[in-house]
């Protein structure tokens, strides 16, 4: 609450525009150009979603993760919204694993009786109810990558001690499983923690867990000397389940050079995710409700709300792959791709995704029209002289599937878990040192955790760049005029990098 009110106060301070929402939005017939379109998308507005994502979560056990009904109940809210704005919305179904451990424990019974740090791997089978109590043992070969590692050694019933390296961990469960353990502790080869993951579910599996280097050479000392006895205990659900995005666009505009914006809608199992992301789902909605009241677009606009990205992009990716695969033209049609993930974070920046390299050199391959796609957005803050700052073009969220394909990417950030600078907090207020959202992947990512001078500035510039690229994308792809759909008009920057870079 504290948080909220001086954030509002300073929002109408510095913007004077949009925060003052007492321009009823209901009324704005026709929002037909940028700062139009602007100032229709309100923070009142974008709250009232962002509101119902917080009583959604809280009527689903505290979150809206993949796979979950709060995670239906969000899908129905967008839907909802979009259809009462004039939208017909679409759900594309996909499988995914889906891997949450309820709890876990790993304690040495005896000879002396004391609690284990570890970090089950993602995709472990769990333990029993109860729990596995058993013997520690060594395989012979210490990596335990094929059963014939143990030869020699009782492994029969008890938990296999195996270190890290030389295959995945995948193998080590399966080796183990194959000697007859009845689970496995696998203990890093360096210092830190082992997070493993097995990469997927097999049956044949057994339970596995990760610990330090320092924890395994302590087990295997303590076997040395004697019998050492483990109870490893993992609780989970580990089942295929079904997801899905949701997929709107206008009506109007040409079909053959689409304007694609996309936030994932899902959060993490561990707490609401309002900032991550109902932020970015609750801005594009906005987005889309007011630009559902334009008459007439050069240029459609589709929008995707995404599943599953906290689980790794796999909404994204899917929907992207699904076209490389069955309609891959659908990509050539898709003038460039604006991604919204986390735009309202407590100890923000504004930050544009560095498409042009100017400040961070990018770890992925950035397609043509990419640097022109970030350039709207800047251009845009620099006209109404709100500072900004570039984040690395990471391919870290989901926009990475359409950069993968040759589609131009931009979008806006307003920080996860790095830390503010000096120099960001001279620029965006807040506090230097501390992380731009201190709270991300938190129960405490709630409504409290929403800085709504950033979500302001931010839905600002995603109306405006959003109306902008409507009219037109000339310069992303020299697309100027109000074509006919499937027209020859343009070239394509996926088709042929060379002809787009000879036009611009
Ligand atoms: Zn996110």
């Amino acid at each position: 609450m504290r948080l909220h009110r001086r954030t509002a106060t300073a929002a109408l301070a510095i913007c004077g525009l949009a925060a003052a929402a007492t321009a009823a939005p209901a009324t704005a017939a026709n929002p037909n150009n940028p700062d139009k379109l602007a100032k229709a998308v309100t923070v009142e507005a974008i709250r009232t979603h962002l509101n119902a994502f917080q009583s959604i979560a809280d009527a689903h056990d505290g979150n809206r993760g993949a796979g979950t009904s709060g995670y239906e109940a969000s899908g129905q809210y967008v839907e909802k919204t979009l259809r009462a704005a004039g939208y017909t919305t679409e759900r594309q179904y996909f499988d995914f694993v889906y891997d949450h451990v309820i709890s876990t424990s790993l304690d040495v019974v005896s000879p002396e009786a004391r609690a284990i740090t570890h970090a089950p791997m993602s995709y472990s089978p769990g333990t029993p109810v109860g729990g596995i109590t058993a013997e520690l043992v060594a395989p012979a070969v210490a990596t335990g990558c094929e059963a014939s590692d143990y030869a020699g050694v009782d492994v029969a019933g008890k938990i296999a001690v195996v270190s890290r390296g030389v295959c995945a961990f995948s193998q080590k469960a399966l080796a183990a499983a194959e000697a007859g353990a009845a689970a496995a502790i696998v203990y890093n080869n360096a210092d830190g923690a082992l997070n493993g993951t097995l990469g997927g579910i097999n049956d044949a599996f057994v339970p596995i867990t990760g610990v330090t280097q320092a924890e395994g050479q302590a087990l295997l000392a303590a076997m040395a000397a004697g019998p050492v006895v483990v109870k490893f205990d993992l609780q989970k659900t580990v089942e295929n389940r079904t997801t899905f995005n949701i997929i709107a666009e206008t009506k109007s505009g040409r079909d053959d050079n689409v304007v694609m914006l996309g936030a994932h809608l899902d959060g993490v199992h561990d707490g609401p995710g309002i900032n991550d992301n109902g932020s970015g789902s609750a801005s594009i909605l906005e987005t889309a409700v007011q630009l559902g009241k334009v008459n007439k677009l050069n240029n459609k606009v589709r929008f995707a709300w995404w599943g599953a990205e906290e689980l790794g992009l796999l909404g994204s990716e899917h929907w992207v792959y699904d076209k490389v695969e069955n309609d891959p033209a659908a990509l050539d049609r898709i003038a460039t791709y604006l991604n919204f993930d986390m735009v309202g974070s407590p100890n923000h920046i504004i930050g544009v995704y560095d498409a042009n390299q100017s400040t961070y050199e990018a770890p992925v391959d950035v397609p043509e029209g990419s640097s022109e796609t970030e350039q709207v957005f800047t251009d845009y803050f620099n006209k109404v002289g709100q500072p900004w700052v570039d984040t690395e073009f990471s391919g870290r969220s989901d926009y990475q599937a359409f950069i993968e394909n040759g589609v131009p990417a931009s979008g806006l950030f307003t920080g996860a878990d790095g830390t503010k600078t000096e120099a960001e907090a001279a620029m965006f207020g807040g506090t230097a040192g501390v992380i731009y959202d201190p709270n991300y992947h938190t129960p405490k990512d709630d409504i409290t955790n929403i800085n709504w001078e950033a979500i302001d500035i931010m839905s600002n510039g995603i109306a405006y760049a959003t109306m902008s690229l409507a009219q037109s994308t000339a310069t992303i792809n020299g697309v100027t005029s109000n074509g006919k759909s499937g027209k020859p008009a343009k070239p394509k920057k996926n088709a042929d990098f060379q002809g787009h870079s000879a036009l611009r």
